[in-house]
């Protein structure tokens, strides 16, 4: 499995793609090419070029969850490649328009308009995209101190309803060292996202983390946090998109925290 960070908050001195504070990975394992999140803007469309990487030929494109900063782009990938013959997987609320103070931050389509372009797969459930790679589908909530909190409005037949994000989720990679997990914005809690993969994958071991954690103050969640992945033995631990700079540092106490930005490669 190789994994290209196509898009992330962070660049790298001396490497000149595009950044913004966005999520997009390509992931290619055996004859899977798939795309993990779409970014905001055709931004990693471009990295994508820059960096050789042949986005039409993708057979699968995951969405962690349907925030604006992870589905966005797909309307100008749309423009860019022929989708027909692609497989899109996300969680059945991936898709509905969400809000927060009037402002629109969902996806820039509803599931209809989707399966009108693309092989649209919803699930809850876990799916296998290759054989060691899997999507999550939903996290059951496992760890008190992750209880979720709405994030804003999410439309649905009945009017506004809070959001609490359930179609947050994330893939996991069987390595023979144990789980690469990779996450979108982590809304589900990571601990609860390693909880599922571990339970799905049948693997108590931790290879390594990478993706945003949505962890931004110091405060005892972020303690608890910070507990159990140091219970797991993290190798490769790749915090980033949205984990603030103060939890970073908190981290690096106790994790040996790598530094992501655009183009990094990571094979395995
Ligand atoms: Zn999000
Ligand atoms: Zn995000």
């Amino acid at each position: 499995m190789k994994l290209t960070v196509l898009m992330d908050n962070n660049t790298y001195i001396d490497q000149y793609y595009l950044g913004e504070p966005a999520v997009s990975y390509y992931i290619e394992d055996g004859d899977a090419r798939i795309l993990l999140d779409c970014g905001y803007s055709d931004a990693f469309i471009k990295n994508a070029s820059a960096m050789d990487i042949d986005l039409s030929r993708l057979t699968h494109i995951v969405f962690s969850h349907g925030h604006d900063d992870h589905t966005r782009g797909l309307q100008f990938l749309r423009d860019a490649v022929e989708l027909s013959d692609v497989e899109i997987i996300a969680h059945p609320d991936c898709f509905f328009p969400r809000e927060e103070d009037g402002l629109g931050f969902g996806a820039p389509y509803l599931a209809e308009e989707v399966a009108d372009f693309a092989k649209l797969h919803l699930s809850k459930e876990p799916v296998w995209l290759t054989e060691r790679l899997v999507y999550l589908g939903q996290i059951p909530d496992a760890f008190g101190f992750e209880k979720r909190h709405p994030i804003g409005k999410r439309g649905i037949e009945e009017g506004w309803t809070d959001d609490y994000c359930y179609d947050d989720t994330a893939l996991a990679y069987q390595t023979d060292e144990g789980l690469f997990i990779i996450t979108g914005c982590s809304h589900s809690g990571i601990c609860n996202i390693i909880h599922q993969a571990k339970h799905i994958c049948g693997e108590d071991r931790i290879a390594g983390v990478l993706g945003g954690f949505h962890l931004f103050d110091v405060d005892d969640r972020l303690m608890q946090t910070i507990d159990y992945l140091q219970s797991c033995n993290i190798r490769d631990f790749y915090p980033c998109h949205c984990v603030s700079l103060k939890a970073k540092a908190k981290m690096m106490e106790k994790l040996d925290v790598c530094e992501v930005g655009v183009g990094l490669q990571i094979e395995m």
